[in-house]
């Protein structure tokens, strides 16, 4: 009798005339795995700040990156990487992470996406705008921001950070009311404070100077970092079963016979042979036989209806 989802067909456990099969045979005991590969840009500086701050204008300024520039909020939805050589020869690498937004770390907006790449970064520009155009209050954006670092991750938030004071080239330096608020921030916050222009490249050469130079003492994280997830190894998968008998039934459930039988081509010899081993390594076979299993018996496979033949 043909097996076939809802029907019924017959299980051979054991057949004298098997031949050697092709489809699947026991080598040597391997291991197999599932992982999730998780490739994280790797950048020794992130940038943090709310949109049109100017960050990607700061990027391309300093490095060859070309990011995308736009008056107008999200517009970079890919993180931009640029590298920024330096006079000594030692380059470093800077992400752009654009728009960090309030609520991000709960998955709101764009903003989850972009915290997972600035999690690696050794050192945060954090940008703020002080001049006033986007009518936004930098101290004020400087704690959100860091509030949703923090509610991200603790470790991200402890990563050291400069803050950058943009767009002064649009402000009367020494009366302006938000460079002063955010000279006060910094030293409250006893945080080093840049004051420069992305557009006009004001004090842009003595920032990356500093970075530079702080680079150097903060420790590097490895080159490659592959975060790779063990999501389930084929033994754990194997071992998702279980038998339940009912009325003489024996039915068998669980992810790995699902993906067992996914597998599985009930009209062809050789899967069939596949699935009686499968079956034997996974267990089940004993276990069917432990629980009392005999010849005539319907076994459930899943979906599959199939009848016990010894
Ligand atoms: P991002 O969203 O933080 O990456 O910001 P952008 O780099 O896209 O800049 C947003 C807007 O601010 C653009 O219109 C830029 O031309 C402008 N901008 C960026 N930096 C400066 C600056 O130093 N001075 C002035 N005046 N405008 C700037």
């Amino acid at each position: 009798m043909r097996g076939g989802r809802g029907g019924r067909g017959n299980l051979h456990f054991a057949t004298a005339t098997r031949q050697a099969p092709r489809f699947s045979e026991d080598g040597e005991k391997g291991e197999e795995k599932e992982i999730i590969l998780e490739l994280k840009l790797l950048a020794d500086v992130g940038l943090l700040g709310f949109p049109n701050v100017g960050k990607s204008t700061f990027l391309a300024t300093v490095t060859d990156a070309k990011p995308k520039i736009a008056n107008y909020h999200f517009t970079t939805i890919i993180p931009n990487l640029g590298v920024v050589k330096t006079k000594d020869g030692n380059g470093f690498v800077i992400a752009d992470i654009p728009g960090i937004i309030e609520g991000a770390s709960e998955g709101v907006g764009l903003g989850i996406q972009f915290l997972r790449h600035v999690e690696r970064t050794r050192l945060l520009l954090h940008f703020l705008d002080v001049s006033g155009q986007e009518g936004r209050n930098p101290v004020e954006d400087f704690y959100i921001i860091n509030q949703e670092l923090k509610k991200y991750s603790e470790k991200l938030s402890t990563r050291k950070q400069i803050i950058v004071a943009n767009k002064i080239d649009v402000i009367d330096v020494e009366n302006s009311k938000e460079l002063k608020e955010v000279e006060n921030l910094a030293e409250k916050e006893g945080l080093k404070l840049f004051k420069i222009s992305s557009a006009t490249k004001q004090g842009v050469q003595e920032l990356i100077d500093y970075v530079s130079e702080t680079l150097k003492t903060l420790p590097k994280e490895d080159l490659i970092d592959i975060e790779d997830k063990v999501v389930y190894t084929l033994e754990d998968k194997q071992q998702d079963w279980e038998i339940k008998e009912q009325d003489g039934v024996f039915i068998v459930t669980g992810k790995a016979v699902q993906r067992l039988m996914g597998r599985v081509n009930i009209e062809d010899n050789e899967s069939m042979y596949y699935l009686q081993k499968s079956l034997k390594s996974m267990g089940i076979e004993d276990k069917l036989r432990e629980m009392g299993v005999k010849e005539g018996d319907t076994v459930i496979l899943d979906d599959w209806e199939l009848e016990w033949y010894d």
